[in-house]
């Protein structure tokens, strides 16, 4: 906000001694700044008071009445006196119980009208509120801010304080945001800003000034994020020459959709420039991003550099490998593995390999960050699947070679803005469309009692020859609720699905194991799959057309969708069954939400409104600054505003160097100094 070293200590306050002080310090208050940016996590607001006779018994309602009676203090017993306050509002009458406090019941003056906020007890005949909030009308304005607490602090206290550093302080305050910024947007000024959002004069003020700091606040991040993208732009040694694509597209055995076409443009464009590529391809599940990466892996070896890619699991390593192959090796390139389950002297040979750039393109889990592997010329490193990987490791990955560019992929499909923050270093190719000929799955949600029909209708399409997969939450059955795997693996006999071949697939199987199941089912061996989420990212088998998730509400949306993008892969209809005992009104309506959607960006977009970006994308992985007033999921729009408006600044001023910007400056750097700290 201001000058850091001139802002006066919070000991300055009246009342803020050493211990207050320490009390304060717990909540990151340190002088008057911090205190002003110590914001209301709500409001009370007393404006809207109605009439005692409507105020039903159980309801938080405000009420205004006049004190017409006040009965002293009775002794319950050692410890408990209760006071009563009697209060009319000409209709109705109110009794009020005040518990422990002379101050709060002295406070109450007789024939004075004052506004209570609580909840009603008692009956319509004799309604009654104990311990209310009590607001002085002539006094106070009528919304109420109420602070986070902590152990010494009380509302009161910081309400006292807040209104002495205003005070004294908001006249030394300068807008951090620049006047055309305040401007364009229609933004109130930082003073009325700080007075209204802790003392709103009404809910208008309120609602200008929340605006106001929100903004501010996506404003000061987009900056930041913006700084860093460019400070990661680094020279690269491996800028492309030849990028004639003509011979892996003549070897596919399908054209691309225009998406696809446009990512790889997009890469195209990134390698052949003297700094390294930093990209996001973003695509619902099916789209097929692995194509884009093959690609960019094909021309990279015809350049003579090697490429890396990393997947979450062994699996989904090995089905690259395979794909990659396919589409690779026709065209001279050598294609190689690197997990941790080798053997060790399979394992060395591959190290070998890699590290004399014999093997061109490398797929692999974790194992490829460990130390030991080294490249020859390591020149493209991808990552699949990101959120399952923090940037930590994309980074380990890509210290292997000497700024290689980097190639990010991630069906999660997350509204662009949200992207563009999240992986602000990162530029973005969204693939929005599907491969031709592709059929949307259809999705029901049913309740376990018919569990056996559901059973039955996969086995029809087991006896056509198609296969299948039934997810289940968990390995064992730790809790009753649930279809665990362990209840298929012993019970299928005298349901429809006695006799089929079955495969087991879940997360404590050895890796060869696993490897040897997932096979046999991609050979067609096996009809269905039964597993735990092991599946979930990018499995890729177009004959399952049909799956059933067993205790569906224990999944997120995003995570559901991804379940069911492992089916409809091929051309024919693909069906999914939901099932679920639960009848939370909320659950049902998420689960609800699937059947009527196939569009993972508007599955996305939900999740993010009911479950937060936190939860979305596990906490630390996010790896945001913590916001104090905006909130991801639903302040969107402000978002995109405050980026634009931050995309203009920077480019104007880049470092934000120029005088008039040492303001905003310091606050970048404190907000994101503050993230690093904890
Ligand atoms: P994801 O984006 O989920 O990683 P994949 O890359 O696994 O998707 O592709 C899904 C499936 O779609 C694969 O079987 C792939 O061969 C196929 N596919 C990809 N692109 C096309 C295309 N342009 N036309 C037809 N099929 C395609
Ligand atoms: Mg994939």
């Amino acid at each position: 906000m201001n000058n850091q070293k001139e802002c006066p200590s919070i000991r300055s306050l009246k009342g803020v001694g050493e211990q207050r002080a320490k009390y304060y310090e717990k909540l990151g208050v340190e002088d008057l700044c911090s205190l002003l940016r110590y914001y209301p996590r709500a409001w009370l607001d007393f404006s809207d008071p109605v009439p005692i006779l409507q105020a039903q018994p159980g309801e938080m309602v405000c009420v205004k009445g006049t004190v017409y009676r006040k009965q002293g203090e009775q002794r319950i017993r050692k410890g408990l006196s209760l006071f009563k306050v009697y209060v009319t509002d000409g209709e109705g009458q109110l009794v009020i119980t005040i518990f422990n406090n002379i101050y709060a019941f002295q406070a109450l003056e007789l024939e004075h009208t004052y506004c209570f906020y609580g909840k009603i007890t008692g009956g319509l005949l004799r309604r009654e509120m104990n311990s209310p909030q009590v607001l002085d009308p002539d006094r106070e304005s009528a919304i109420r801010p109420v602070y986070p607490l902590t152990q010494g602090l009380t509302n009161k206290m910081i309400c006292t304080n807040m209104r002495q550093a205003l005070k004294e302080w908001g006249d030394h305050l300068e807008d951090v945001l620049p006047q055309w910024v305040l401007q364009t947007y229609g933004l109130c000024r930082m003073r009325y800003a700080y007075e209204n959002i802790h003392f709103p004069a009404d809910r208008h003020a309120l609602e200008l000034s929340r605006r106001r700091l929100i903004f501010e606040e996506f404003f000061l991040l987009s900056l930041g994020m913006g700084q860093i993208r460019s400070r990661r732009r680094e020279h690269t040694a491996f800028c492309l020459k030849d990028t004639d694509l003509s011979p892996f597209l003549q070897n596919l055995p399908f054209s691309l959709t225009q998406g696809q076409s446009q990512a790889i443009a997009d890469c195209i464009q990134d390698c052949t420039g003297s700094t390294a590529m930093n990209r996001l391809i973003q695509g619902d599940v099916g789209c097929g991003k692995t194509v884009v990466a093959a690609a960019i892996c094909y021309l990279m070896a015809k350049n003579g550099g090697q490429s890396a890619m990393m997947a979450p699991t062994e699996l989904l390593a090995r089905q690259h490998l395979e794909t990659l192959t396919k589409m690779l090796r026709p065209l001279g390139i050598s294609c190689g593995l690197l997990v941790g389950s080798q053997p060790g002297a399979q394992r060395r040979d591959t190290l070998k390999q890699i590290a004399a750039g014999e093997i061109q393109v490398v797929v692999g889990t974790q194992a490829l960050i460990q130390q030991g592997v080294e490249f020859a010329r390591l020149g493209l490193v991808i990552t699949d699947e990101q959120h399952r990987f923090g940037v930590e490791q994309r980074s380990l990955l890509s210290q292997k070679g000497e700024h290689p560019h980097c190639l990010v992929m991630s069906a999660t499909p997350i509204p662009r803005t949200l992207a563009l923050m999240m992986y602000g270093e990162l530029d973005l190719s969204v693939i929005r469309q599907m491969p031709k000929g592709r059929k949307p799955v259809k999705t029901w949600l049913i309740d376990s009692g018919k569990r056996l029909r559901a059973l039955g209708f996969v086995r029809k399409f087991l006896d056509q020859g198609f296969q299948g997969y039934i997810v289940c939450p968990m390995i064992e059955e730790t809790d009753s609720e649930l279809v665990s795997l362990t209840r298929y693996q012993q019970g299928l006999q005298g349901t429809p699905l006695e006799g089929a071949s079955i495969g087991f697939l879940h997360g404590k199987m050895k890796g060869a194991e696993k490897e040897r199941i997932m096979e046999q089912f991609a050979r067609g061996e096996i009809q269905l799959l039964v597993s735990t989420t092991v599946v979930e990212v990018g499995v890729d088998v177009p004959n399952a057309v049909v799956m059933i998730v067993e205790n569906a509400e224990r999944f997120g949306l995003s995570q559901l969708h991804q379940l069911r993008g492992r089916v409809g892969r091929g051309s024919e209809q693909s069906h999914c069954i939901l099932i679920s005992d639960h009848d939370q009104p909320a659950t049902r309506a998420r689960l609800k939400l699937l059947c009527q959607t196939n569009d993972g960006f508007e599955l996305a977009q939900q999740d993010l409104k009911l479950r937060g970006p936190g939860d979305f994308f596990g906490r630390r992985q996010h790896g945001l600054p913590q916001l104090k007033m905006a909130d991801f999921a639903t302040d969107l729009a402000q978002l995109e505003q405050a980026r634009q408006a931050a995309q203009t600044l920077l480019k104007q001023d880049p470092a934000l160097s120029q005088p008039e910007h040492r303001l905003l400056r310091e606050e970048v750097e404190r907000m994101f100094a503050a993230q690093t700290s904890n």
